[in-house]
């Protein structure tokens, strides 16, 4: 007798009965998903009275996982594409996270990158946690808690994601104070805010004034804002969060001077230099690593957050370590524009990225290359933008290209759509070509 198990999704049409739902899961292997899996596609396509469709099904659930894609946004920090694009920088392997390996006691699981990012910010001391925003809340946290942290209202801001500054503030049990103005605020206003929070009457003592880099907008006209450096004269903390991670304004690890589009963009060894006792930035976004926050200043400061409970709850994982320590010693071999993704797109001469949407135009119909404009993406640098190209099709294609085995992600504009090759690893031109083709 035919069990279950026997019977094929086929026998429908032969014995008008529905397939069996072991039956119907095992003619999904090869989409590639656990068994589990298959069976509950399997089980919700025949109660839906449509076994036929178990396949799309799968397949539409097999692209709701993580894979990776290729970028032809232009968007070299794309929010939505994981940021930083980072290799694997690790075996599978323990490592010494928290081992001392000269005593063989329980060591720190901050000092072996801590004292790179130190070293490469000219700071006494670092640390990581998991996001920038958890590096904002410890410092808050550990620094300020039931104490007063004067901000200019002009940089009270939202950087996209959720992450508000008076909102972190109130987490943190820090209080905020507004000083100044939306466009304008001085260094008196801040002094006097200090000045307050020493006398009676209920204003919050003063624990630090804060910088926020607005990262995401500009405001332009009648606008005055308080260095870093006249701030560091009040004699309170200073703690910078210059959100992006650029580690230095003047980019020595690249063969000429920074770029147009970097100017205005605060670099952590600059904020120090100026009197920052603390700078807070992202790992994944200039600084071009994975997903973390990372602390940088006064190393009592440093110590004084490490110590904190939250510390613990935002403790990065070896594997963001292990990428962090690479990109890192990037930096410190000035390696960066072979190895690290971000400021390998950066650097890629403009003739060179012509040649590859030659080659690519030359091995389809219908298709050309245009002058194009990438951005740094993730909020940084605001309406920058650096020369590009793109490869460029008639119509929207978008749908077909994210479809694609490897999926590759592209804009339209004017009913056309660009593929952006800064932000394309040149390796991956086989696949843009591959699905040019198949359109
Ligand atoms: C991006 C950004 C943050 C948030 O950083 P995450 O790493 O996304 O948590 C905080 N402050 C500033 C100024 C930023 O630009």
């Amino acid at each position: 007798m035919a069990t279950d198990r026997d019977r094929a999704p086929a026998d429908r049409a032969t014995t008008g009965r529905p397939p069996s739902v072991d039956a119907l899961a095992r003619s999904l292997s090869g989409v590639g998903l656990p068994w589990a899996i298959c069976v509950d596609i399997a089980r919700e396509a025949i109660a839906a009275g449509e076994p036929e469709n178990a396949e799309a099904r799968a397949r539409a659930f097999r692209r709701t996982l993580l894979m990776p894609v290729v970028n032809a946004t232009g968007v070299l920090l794309h929010t939505n594409l994981g940021r930083a694009p980072i290799g694997a920088h690790q075996p599978e392997r323990p490592t010494n996270v928290e081992l001392d390996l000269a005593t063989g006691e329980r060591g720190s699981r901050q000092r072996p990158v801590g004292q790179l990012l130190a070293k490469l910010c000219g700071a006494e001391a670092a640390m990581v946690v998991n996001n920038n925003a958890g590096a904002v809340m410890l410092v808050l946290a550990a620094l300020a808690f039931d104490r007063g942290v004067a901000v200019s209202r002009g940089e009270s801001v939202e950087i996209g994601g959720a992450f508000r500054v008076p909102d972190v503030m109130e987490q943190s049990g820090a209080t905020l104070v507004d000083v100044g103005t939306t466009n304008r605020t001085r260094i008196a206003d801040y002094a006097a805010a200090i000045e307050r929070g020493r006398g009676p009457g209920g204003s919050p003592p003063i624990a630090l004034t804060m910088k926020v880099h607005p990262s995401n907008f500009r405001v332009e006209g009648f606008v005055e804002s308080t260095s870093v450096l006249e701030l560091s004269a009040l004699g309170v903390p200073v703690v910078a969060d210059i959100g992006s991670g650029l580690i230095d304004a003047n980019c020595p690890w690249l063969s000429g001077p920074p770029p147009a589009w970097l100017a205005g963009e605060p670099g952590a060894r600059q904020n120090l230099e100026a009197g920052a006792a603390l700078v807070t930035f992202s790992g994944d976004k200039l600084f071009g690593g994975p997903q973390a926050g990372i602390i940088v200043g006064r190393r009592d400061l440093v110590d004084r957050c490490a110590r904190h409970p939250l510390a613990r709850a935002l403790r990065p994982g070896g594997m963001v370590l292990a990428a962090l320590q690479a990109t890192a010693i990037s930096y410190l071999d000035r390696t960066v524009t072979r190895d690290v993704a971000f400021w390998r797109m950066v650097a890629a001469p403009i003739d060179v990225l012509q040649q590859r949407a030659a080659a690519l135009c030359a091995a389809t119909t219908g298709v050309h290359q245009e002058a194009s404009t990438a951005m740094p993406g993730a909020g940084s640098a605001p309406g920058a933008t650096m020369p590009s190209v793109a490869v460029v099709i008639d119509g929207d294609h978008l749908a077909h290209f994210r479809g694609r085995p490897t999926p590759i992600i592209g804009r339209v504009r004017d009913g056309r759509t660009l593929l952006d090759l800064r932000s394309v690893d040149p390796d991956d031109d086989v696949l843009v070509g591959a699905a040019l083709a198949a359109r």
